[in-house]
């Protein structure tokens, strides 16, 4: 049976005729915020994908429209990419990993180009940060604070690592050859050609998570963004040019996912693929992948337990972390803490906080310096978030604020907070990535493990107390690639981020990240 997260694949058209029905209320702000020159004049140029080293139209010359979130307008319009385009990328990748300059490089020298990535991306900062607001709907101030440095701090980190890749020596027995000996080694090469299929709720620093750990390895890549944002990943795409990044080492091909992307999971001379984003479309590459059973990593979606006991000392600070743990990115983060659990006793005391929070969150058009919360990124995930809040209510969820869409122009939805909920709702079940915290009480430790446990995901969790060693016990007992205690979204390029169970494959970041982009090849010499 389909659950209302299943993804329906709305045509083109029929997106345009809704969007087109979109009324004309506004939120808060205006959305007649005036671009900067340079990123107006940066739209104006048409958008190609970059293959090889070079700009080219998909080979079909079609184009689709990327949309402004806050009010549907139109921005620009990218290449509707597909097989035929992938194939081209895929070529120019394998290509420059076998016979191009980028495997004669030295460690240094590849890092050295990473690391001018970084340097680029901040140079740009302000760019990049206007262009992701405008693309994804988030607030441009926080686009400039977080994602855009974020972006480089990762290529600046991996950088670090392209001198570090080390293999081991082994002392070997080999019972079988008596008296003769052996020099063993193991070297840690590079995959080859990277697939790379990103989201729309991080656009650069998706790109950025993923490229710079391939590149800083000496992979070549073929990334294709969302649909929905592909517009920092094509600005990027200059980056590396001017970077200096020999051709055919990164290639950027915008398409849709059941098109550019089902043909990138497939082809048969992709070595790898890494793929963020829904659980769904995360068992769909597993399958597209096994045609020549290339390795695979995913980083998919969440429904994270955010636990706050009574003895958690300052309750402000708790209850503001719990409204940022949900609340972050509009609530589209893979990691977000969209169940709080509270310990019965304080547990009208932290609901109330929280709404009082989520109450004045101010909404608004990315661009809108006053915004705090932006419109979810598009009319589908817009759909897919008030569906989830609907049938919340039928089902008998109690909603402390919030619960629909707030205005009739742009996909915005009110922060909302839900309690008196069932184990078996859809919103305490499924990854609704909005605005949304269903908060439940518990009593004891005991009955709110399993309790916590209790999901299919198993990506992130966040613990709130002041005795440690129920912290640590806490922690311990929980089933998620990540625990964060007394604290939470704290990511850092250095620490490893994945998930357990239906939550993802393999680890980004730190030095995890090379296991991702790396395989090891033994040699043995006869002394
Ligand atoms: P999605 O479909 O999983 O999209 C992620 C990426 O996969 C996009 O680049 C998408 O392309 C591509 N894709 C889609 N179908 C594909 C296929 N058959 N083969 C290869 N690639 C494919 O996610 P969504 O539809 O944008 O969002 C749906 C839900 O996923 C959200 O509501 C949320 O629950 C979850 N999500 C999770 C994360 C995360 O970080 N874990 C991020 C985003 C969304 P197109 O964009 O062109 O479709
Ligand atoms: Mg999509």
């Amino acid at each position: 049976m389909k659950t209302i997260a299943s993804r329906s694949r709305v045509p083109t058209q029929t997106r345009k005729a809704l969007r087109a029905r979109n009324g004309n209320g506004h939120v808060s702000g205006s959305t007649k915020i005036k671009i900067s020159s340079r990123v107006a004049a940066w739209l104006k140029k048409p958008k190609q994908n970059l293959i090889g080293g070079k700009w080219a139209p998909a080979a079909s010359g079609k184009l689709f429209d990327v949309f402004n979130p806050a009010d549907a307008s139109v921005i620009t319009r990218v290449p509707d990419s597909g097989k035929e385009d992938i194939n081209r990328a895929v070529s120019a990748a394998r290509r420059a990993f076998e016979s191009g300059p980028w495997r004669r490089l030295t460690p240094s020298e590849r890092g050295k180009l990473v690391w001018k990535v970084g340097d680029l991306i901040l140079e740009n900062a302000d760019e990049l940060a206007e262009l992701e607001s405008l693309d994804n709907g988030k607030p441009r101030a926080i686009a400039r604070v977080a994602d855009v440095p974020l972006a480089a701090d990762i290529f600046h980190y991996m950088a670090g690592w392209a001198t570090k890749i080390e293999g081991n020596t082994i002392p070997i027995s080999v019972s079988y050859a008596p008296g003769s000996q052996f020099h063993a080694f193991t070297l840690r090469e590079p995959v080859g050609v990277v697939g790379q299929i990103i989201p729309w709720n991080f656009p650069l620093l998706m790109a950025a998570w993923k490229l710079a750990p391939a590149l800083a390895t000496g992979n070549c890549v073929v990334l294709k963004p969302a649909e929905q944002t592909p517009l920092t990943a094509l600005r990027l795409g200059e980056i590396f040019l001017d970077a200096g990044i020999p051709e055919g080492v990164v290639n950027i091909v915008t398409g849709f996912g059941e098109t550019a992307g089902a043909a990138l999971a497939a082809h048969d001379d992709v070595d790898k693929i890494a793929f963020t984003g829904s659980t769904e479309v995360g068992k769909i590459i597993v399958r597209a992948a096994a045609g020549n059973l290339k390795k695979v990593s995913l980083e998919l979606g969440g429904k994270s337990p955010n636990i706050v006991f009574k003895d958690v000392g300052d309750l402000d600070v708790a209850i503001a972390g719990a409204a940022n743990a949900i609340f972050f990115n509009h609530g589209q983060c893979c990691c977000a803490g969209s169940r709080l659990m509270v310990e019965r006793d304080i547990f009208d005391e932290v609901v109330e906080g929280v709404a009082r929070y989520a109450k004045k969150i101010k909404l608004g058009p990315g661009l809108d310096p006053s915004t705090e919360m932006g419109p979810l990124v598009s009319e589908e995930q817009l759909n897919r978030v008030t569906n989830y809040l609907r049938q919340g209510k039928q089902e008998g969820a109690c909603y402390v604020t919030g619960g629909s869409r707030a205005g009739e122009r742009g996909y915005f939805v009110r922060p909302t907070v839900v309690k008196d909920v069932k184990p078996s709702m859809s919103i305490v079940r499924e990854e609704i990535f909005g605005p949304v915290v269903v908060a439940e009480p518990f009593t004891k430790v005991e009955e709110l493990i399993p309790r916590a446990n209790q999901t299919q995901y198993g990506l992130a969790a966040g613990v709130w107390t002041r005795d440690i060693s129920k912290a640590h016990r806490v922690a311990a007992a929980l089933k998620a690639g990540t625990v964060w205690i007394n604290c939470y979204n704290i990511l850092d390029s250095a620490l490893p981020f994945g998930g357990y169970k239906q939550s993802g494959w393999g680890r980004e970041m730190g030095h995890a990240a090379l296991e991702l982009y790396t395989q090891t090849k033994a040699v043995v010499v006869g002394l």
